[in-house]
């Protein structure tokens, strides 16, 4: 049987493996396909897919975008997206403005409570041009501040924390807009973690393709429960690890995987949904 890690980062968000290293802990685990799925950011997808290409993986292009549903954060899944898609490429640009600013103010407040850290430094380390609140706990543990990135997140970057920043978010229809003009899908991340499937409804509304039924942190109770609500509302069914690297210890990337079957799946909707929108472009 063939399977699938369908949810991870690279250093080009908030992981620490480089395409390269994906590729091979991929082939590690013998996983037949890989999707990266960085937040707020594709810029991964053309390395990984060659990496992956010479490792002999089938590769899959995604992203994790933010976004917000009555006040509440969703991360929304982009499967099989055009990464070229300008629409897509100018608004996730705008999302990593934000998130530059973010980090400037989360230092800011660092320093306001005596914490010297500076926003370079957070830059350095991240690198990236989609940088968060795990480059910014890290540059906190290099710098000695704190001990650990749990302590970090738990003096200094929870929500509502003393150097916590809201993030200005697209709305979730938007994003599942944003998604299917890029050509991909539209997946609800780890709802589990969220715990407001009172929204799902309005998602499946403005055109959610699926759910992400298996995630590290969905028990199976909790992955059960999604799977019902993926057959109550017609809607996909995905699952990963949501890998971050070696930043939480050891790598998650292959603990969760879907079965090959579920990929096919999400290739035929991805060609209806490519062949929709090519139909509506012709005159
Ligand atoms: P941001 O998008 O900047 O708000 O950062 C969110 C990311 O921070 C998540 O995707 C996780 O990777 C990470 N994160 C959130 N909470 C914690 C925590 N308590 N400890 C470690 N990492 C966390
Ligand atoms: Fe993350
Ligand atoms: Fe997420
Ligand atoms: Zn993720």
């Amino acid at each position: 049987m063939k399977f699938a890690d369908l949810h991870l980062h690279s250093h080009f968000s908030d992981g620490t493996y480089q395409p390269a290293e994906l590729a091979a802990h991929a082939q590690r685990c013998q996983l037949a396909a890989i999707a990266l799925t960085d937040h707020d950011s594709v810029e991964g997808c053309r390395d990984t897919a060659r990496e992956c290409a010479a490792a002999g993986l089938e590769f899959i292009a995604g992203t994790e975008l933010t976004a917000e549903q009555n006040e509440d954060e969703l991360h929304l899944l982009g499967y099989f997206i055009d990464i070229q898609n300008p629409t897509l490429l100018k608004r996730i640009a705008r999302c990593q403005a934000v998130r530059q600013d973010r980090v400037r103010e989360m230092v800011a407040r660092l320093n306001r409570l005596k914490v010297p850290l500076s926003a370079d430094a957070v830059f350095a380390l991240a690198n990236c041009r989609a940088p968060g609140r795990p480059h910014v706990a890290r540059a906190l543990v290099k710098a000695r501040l704190c001990s650990s990135l749990d302590e970090a997140f738990e003096r200094f970057l929870k929500r509502n924390r003393p150097a916590w920043v809201p993030k200005l978010k697209m709305s979730a229809p938007e994003a599942i807009e944003l998604i299917h003009r890029a050509d991909g899908i539209a997946v609800l991340a780890h709802p589990g973690l969220n715990r407001t499937d009172d929204v799902i409804p309005g998602l499946v509304q403005a055109g959610l393709d699926g759910i992400e039924c298996f995630h590290t942190k969905h028990s199976t109770a909790t992955s059960e429960r999604y799977l019902e609500l993926a057959c109550r509302f017609h809607l996909l069914v995905t699952g990963g690890s949501d890998c971050h690297g070696q930043s939480k210890g050891k790598p998650l990337i292959g603990t969760v995987k879907v079965p090959y079957p579920y990929v096919e799946k999400l290739k035929t909707r991805a060609a209806e949904l490519k062949s929709n929108s090519s139909l509506r472009a012709t005159p």
